[in-house]
């Protein structure tokens, strides 16, 4: 590298902004504290992490836990730009409840005076996490003796007091990052991490969708749909340049588990991202649209790692492309902030009374004795069947909370990648990060096109988790980008301007380099 190399690349965008040491002094880069801003950050974590031999949920029967691998957490993030304040929450937890963010919010807006649209809390949807679902305590309470027993002897079952810590903890995360705010810049970004994540949902000769068919299946023709390899992040720094902490979007099931209660993949991200840019960086995970999307390739020719080895794999791929964007990106004022929400109600499907009646016949059956896939989906639909006579509906709500040009589009699905991308494709904003499983969770909402016939698969079974009307991803969408049209994106922060060309010779910079511009030499 030559001097006019070394001037260059020291001036490029993202380089020095923010990095102590990093900068070089040159005129043509200004510190932080120059650039002015209005906006205050703080984040802060707490630990969630389960008692052993409590519940891990993540399927339709109970499933106990007596290891730690890593910690659980909720990380927050409060942006205060003096006029508004919002607050984006993420619990390493499978699900979160709708009555927790109620509750959860009620509180954050009394004490930290943050108004309740503009919370976010979502889950990362972490199959390692502790018992926050599936059935809630008292859900069945009025209903039969058989369904009661179905419900809370052998399903998946919320624990009480896991609960309300967690409802605590989010309070407590919030309320911390409200109380050490600061003044603050922010960059935006996105980079792609293409090596992790699959569509779980192949096509098959018989003209159906199956979900993870299996590797070396010879009936698959290939993939059902995409991924969606964006790996979305906002950056915050103080005006001493430290980093404070990032706000990272990327679509891919939490199911490396590793083996004990963990934060699954993202575990590994936030080491990695910690480990380059600093220890006491919070990183506030947001998952994006993944309800077909996982680790698992099952058109790869090659035996599966294991979870361990998966988590870290998944994890430091994605934390390191994090690390490329924060190291790249350019600092702004990350103004304006913005909430808008959208609540109304969706109807469940409703099981045909045939379906019902057999269903009930089948759990009679002992579950070791038949298969017990058919024998979980007629739980399942016996549960529903009981469900429907209390809430045949469900209150849904579509939030869209921005931070100058980025905007987060949340939903309460396990949210199909194409109703994410199309919410990407259709904003207007330059940063759009769709979030899955926020506010509350209401199972899967596939495409409209996965009820059809070539559709199917694991997803599009009936349950007492899964079971809205087969139009609730478009109204979610469609809610989404209603609430994006109300809002204005702010300005990409943009390194300065070079200076207009001029044609004498000099240094660096807008003129032409003094040993560049001569003829090729022979002699
Ligand atoms: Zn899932």
């Amino acid at each position: 590298m030559n001097r006019r190399d070394f001037i260059r690349s020291s001036g490029v965008a993202g380089l020095s902004v923010g990095v102590p040491g990093l900068f070089s002094g040159k005129e043509e880069r200004r510190p932080p504290s120059d650039r002015g801003s209005s906006l205050k950050v703080g984040f802060a974590e707490r630990d969630i992490t389960p008692d052993l031999g409590m519940e891990v949920p993540g399927t339709y029967v109970k499933t106990r836990e007596w290891k730690i691998h890593d910690a659980c957490k909720v990380r927050a993030a409060v942006f205060d730009d003096g006029r508004f304040k919002i607050a984006l929450v993420s619990l390493d937890a499978l699900m979160v409840p709708r009555y927790v963010v109620v509750a959860a919010r009620k509180v954050i807006e009394e004490q930290c005076a943050i108004p309740r649209d503009s919370v976010l809390i979502s889950a990362s949807h972490s199959h390692s996490s502790g018992p926050t679902g599936m059935v809630q305590p008292g859900q069945y309470d009025g209903a039969s003796p058989l369904v009661k027993k179905l419900a809370y002897e052998i399903s998946s079952c919320a624990n009480v007091g896991y609960v309300e810590r967690v409802q605590e903890e989010i309070i407590r995360a919030v309320r911390d990052a409200n109380s050490c705010r600061v003044d603050a810049l922010c960059g935006f970004g996105a980079g792609e991490e293409r090596k992790v994540s699959f569509n779980r949902r192949l096509r098959m000769k018989n003209g159906l969708t199956y979900t993870h068919p299996g590797q070396g299946n010879p009936d698959v023709l290939g993939y059902a749909g995409p991924i969606d390899p964006q790996v979305g992040v906002i950056g915050a720094w103080d005006q001493g340049g430290r980093q404070l902490g990032c706000i990272v979007n990327f679509a891919c099931h939490a199911t490396t588990n590793p083996g004990g209660f963990s934060a699954n993949w993202p575990y590994y991200m936030e080491k990695t991202i910690r480990g380059v840019l600093g220890a006491d960086l919070v990183v506030v995970f947001m998952q994006g649209c993944s309800g077909d999307i996982t680790q698992v390739d099952n058109l790869s020719p090659y035996a599966l790692p294991s979870g361990e080895r998966w988590a870290q794999f998944v994890g430091e791929r994605v934390g390191a492309e994090v690390v490329k964007v924060m190291v790249s990106i350019e600092l702004g004022d990350g103004t304006p902030l913005d909430a808008r929400a959208k609540l109304w109600r969706i109807k469940r499907r409703v099981p045909s009374p045939e379906h019902v009646r057999i269903s009930y016949d089948f759990v009679q059956k002992n579950p070791n004795q038949v298969d017990t896939a058919e024998w979980v989906f007629a739980k399942e639909i016996v549960m529903l069947d009981a469900l429907l006579k209390k809430d045949p509906e469900v209150e849904v709500e579509v939030q869209a909370i921005q931070v100058g040009p980025a905007v987060f589009l949340t939903n309460p699905a396990e949210f199909f990648v194409e109703c994410g991308l199309e919410l990407k494709s259709r904003s207007k904003f330059p940063f759009t990060f769709p979030v899955e499983l926020a506010n509350g969770c209401v199972g899967y909402v596939p495409t409209e096109e996965a009820f059809g016939p070539h559709g199917g698969g694991y997803e599009t079974r009936l349950t007492s988790y899964s079971n809205l009307e087969v139009s609730a991803g478009r109204q979610m969408v469609e809610a989404g980008l209603e609430l994006v049209g109300q809002m204005t994106p702010g300005k990409v922060p943009t390194p300065p301007k070079a200076s207009p060309f001029r044609p004498e010779v000099g240094l660096f910079g807008a003129t032409p380099w003094s040993y560049g511009n001569v003829p090729p030499q022979i002699d």
